[in-house]
């Protein structure tokens, strides 16, 4: 059994780890372990007082895939529900569909009986107001100047010093030999409404298959979608790489979207032994892991390649 997230996961692991030690399901774990990190308030990347579009709006977006069966769900671009993991599973487990986003998201929350709440916190708007009033954004007059003016700034809104790795990856291997992984985040801070990154995108953020393994990113969400970056993980395990040759090759897929950018991309993977690799094109990034045998999880720092 093995339990891996990506660092901002530990708040969250016990759950997991008590679930998958007493022979709960690899899908009920890394849901356990996304619902607190999307509960922790000091976390600005994922669920409760999660940094807010261009808008002021906290607008998050999640996925869950089983890799017994490759069935997903996905939530996209969702307001007012701090929870958008277990919605993702509801739509896994209850629609005909893999994604859904905005309103119709929000319809099926409160169909699902999850509660609406006021996500954003008055230190986060704070934040986001200070971001904006020191960008000149403040009294913008439209959207191209709005736009440029994101892209100039991004760099600067999107890390948060205290946690500077945004959005959360999770899964898990169980004793029954089936992997599941989750991924939440509430996106690239101050990002344009309605924007999605690779998070909610099986394939790009998300990707798992009890056959080969699983990767979830965090970074730059739009060159994991442009690179398909999680399946690659996947299919390179797939084809015999380990799972490290594997991450490499897909930031080798990487390389050309990344390099003479200020972007980073981050990697957690598992093959279908449980063997974890993180990797990172940032500085200094960790990740947690758990395997059965250990009474807590260890922190380990990520490979480190160079674009
Ligand atoms: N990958 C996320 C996104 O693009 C953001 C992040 O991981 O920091 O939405």
């Amino acid at each position: 059994m093995n339990l891996i997230g990506s660092f901002n996961a530990n708040v969250g692991m016990h759950a997991g780890i008590e679930i998958l030690s007493k022979g709960g399901s690899a899908l009920d774990a890394i849901e356990a372990v996304t619902r607190l990190v999307e509960d922790n308030p000091d976390d600005h990347s994922v669920g409760y007082s999660g940094y807010p579009n261009l808008l002021g709006e906290v607008e998050l977006d999640a996925s869950i895939m089983e890799g017994t069966t490759l069935r997903a769900g996905c939530i996209g671009a969702i307001k007012g529900y701090r929870h958008p993991i277990s919605i993702a599973r509801r739509v896994m487990t209850e629609l005909p569909h893999v994604m859904i986003v905005d309103k119709g998201a929000e319809r099926f929350a409160e169909e699902c009986g999850e509660v609406r709440e006021n996500l954003l916190t008055p230190e986060v708007e704070k934040t986001w107001r200070d971001g904006l009033e020191g960008n000149g954004m403040i009294g913008w007059s439209g959207i191209p100047e709005m736009l440029t003016s994101l892209l100039r700034r991004s760099r600067g809104v999107t890390r948060d010093p205290e946690h500077a790795t945004g959005t959360v990856d999770v899964m898990a291997l169980d004793g029954a030999g089936h992997i599941a992984s989750a991924v939440s985040t509430s996106g690239w801070a101050w990002k344009y409404p309605g924007r999605l990154g690779d998070s909610p995108i099986i394939g790009a953020g998300n990707y798992c298959d009890d056959r080969y393994g699983a990767c979830g990113c965090t970074g730059w969400g739009e060159a994991a979608i442009r690179a398909g970056t999680a399946r690659s993980v996947v299919l390179y395990m797939k084809m015999g790489m380990t799972v490290e040759a594997a991450c490499r090759e897909a930031f080798a897929d990487l390389h050309p979207l990344l390099k003479g950018t200020a972007n980073d991309m981050n990697l957690v993977a598992m093959d279908r032994h449980g063997n974890a690799c993180g990797m990172t094109s940032a500085e200094e990034r960790q990740f947690v892991v758990w395997r059965s045998g250990m009474t807590t999880y260890e922190v380990l720092p990520r490979i480190v390649v160079v674009h």
